[in-house]
């Protein structure tokens, strides 16, 4: 039995989730916010552990004082006697680019490459490569891995991959589509071939993460083959504040007669746009649907939303020449049987039928469609910890 760590760094949150492994039992796990930042009136730290929720409220001026602290309440609690006991870490790192195709252990080289690429995730690289150094310094002596939310992605042809823009552009800056959410398309595509009962590398997958923030992916045996994510996570479906895909020539249009920054600019797409931007009433996907018969903003945001799923759907079926799975996961896809229902109803064309009962369960691994539905689709809960314990267990072998 051996204690991982998955940590997730955000720029100015800690998330971490302790697992013994290989049995894949969760210890602990817990969430500080509001690092670097001032507080307000509500508790910003909280860990689970023994099935209490132990909550508290304290300020911190950087990642490796928050850590620190998580540190010091996993002995509190009786979570570790010791530090040295957690063996291995596994951090989440958001961009890797070219240079990553598979989770890595971490050396200075490696971290040296996380900072350099920055410039692909400014809010996030810098957050992720804080928390390696952080860790180091506080448990030299466990196993450091980098998992990359890029990664799995890294299998999508060229063509997939590039964009319509001179080439010089791709080999001088690097300009083309990463995607994001490469953990969990990899975990949910894992977990659903399981459930299958058929090797992985012989299915063709469409897996929907449909969270605040959702991308969908074309797996070809085993593989991503195409993903709806760009250069960054703005582009392809609606999103809880970010737009997805625009014709880009509105940018320059709406700057002018706005006369807002670039920065505002970009600030209108990440974080006024999508569900939020349409309805004028709410990002959360569950408040629309409270007044979808009622209000009409509401109504049309989440029509879109579902539209822009159906048609990734379609694009990705075509690109697959057909496919065994469509799999559901993250907030949305996880927990709304109504979305998940409009969804599949709009595929009913092509013999895919929904299984009402089961699409009405809660919190498990589920098919949701008929026995004599042309395709399966199944709800999977994601688990990015997980996937990032078991690779940090694959790499400490
Ligand atoms: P992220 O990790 O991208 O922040 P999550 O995967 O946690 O997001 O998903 C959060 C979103 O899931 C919320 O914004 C909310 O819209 C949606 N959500 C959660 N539960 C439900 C539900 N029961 N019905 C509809 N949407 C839900």
């Amino acid at each position: 039995m051996t204690k991982i760590l998955s940590v997730n760094a955000g720029s100015s949150s800690l998330k971490f989730k302790l697992l013994n492994m290989p049995e894949e039992s969760v210890i602990a796990e817990g969430l500080i916010e509001r690092i670097g930042g001032s507080l307000d009136q509500d508790d910003n730290v909280t860990i689970k552990f023994n099935g209490e929720k132990h909550k508290s409220r304290q300020a911190f001026k950087n990642h490796e004082d928050a850590i620190n602290l998580m540190l010091s309440q996993f002995k509190k609690f009786g979570i570790v006697d010791n530090f040295n006991e957690i063996k291995g870490i596994g951090h989440r790192v958001v961009a890797g680019g070219e240079w990553f195709n598979k989770s890595v252990l971490i050396n200075d080289e490696v971290l040296n490459k996380i900072e350099r690429l920055a410039a692909y995730a400014p809010l996030h690289n810098p957050a992720n490569a804080m928390g390696i150094r952080a860790f180091s310094k506080i448990i030299p002596d466990a196993t450091e891995v980098a998992v990359f939310d890029t990664a799995f992605h890294q299998t999508m042809p060229k063509e997939n991959y590039l964009y319509a823009v001179p080439y010089e552009y791709y080999t001088k800056y690097g300009v083309r589509r990463y995607g994001a959410h490469g953990t969990s398309h990899k975990y949910v595509s894992e977990q659903a071939a399981k459930l299958i009962g058929k090797p992985l590398e012989e299915l063709k997958m469409i897996t929907l993460h449909l969270g605040a923030g959702a991308s969908v992916t074309a797996i070809k045996n085993g593989r991503s083959f195409d993903t709806s994510m760009g250069f960054s996570p703005l582009a392809g479906l609606v999103m809880a504040t970010r737009s997805g895909d625009v014709d880009v020539s509105l940018i320059d249009y709406i700057k002018a007669k706005e006369d807002i920054s670039d920065q505002e600019m970009l600030n209108v797409l990440n974080q006024k746009s999508g569900l939020l931007g349409v309805s004028t009433i709410s990002s959360d996907m569950r408040d629309l649907l409270d007044v979808y018969d009622t209000n009409d903003h509401a109504k049309l945001a989440i029509d879109m939303f579902v539209g822009r799923v159906v048609d990734y759907i379609g694009q990705y079926y075509f690109e697959l020449k057909g496919a065994d799975a469509l799999v559901f996961t993250a907030g949305i896809g996880e927990n709304s049987v109504p979305i998940r229902k409009m969804i599949i109803d709009r595929l009913a064309f092509l013999g895919i039928k929904l299984d009402e009962d089961a699409n009405d369960k809660h919190g498990v691994e589920t098919k949701i469609t008929t026995d004599d539905s042309k395709m399966a689709a199944y709800v999977i809960p994601t688990n990015e910890e997980l996937e990032i314990a078991r690779d940090v267990q694959n790499l400490m072998k």
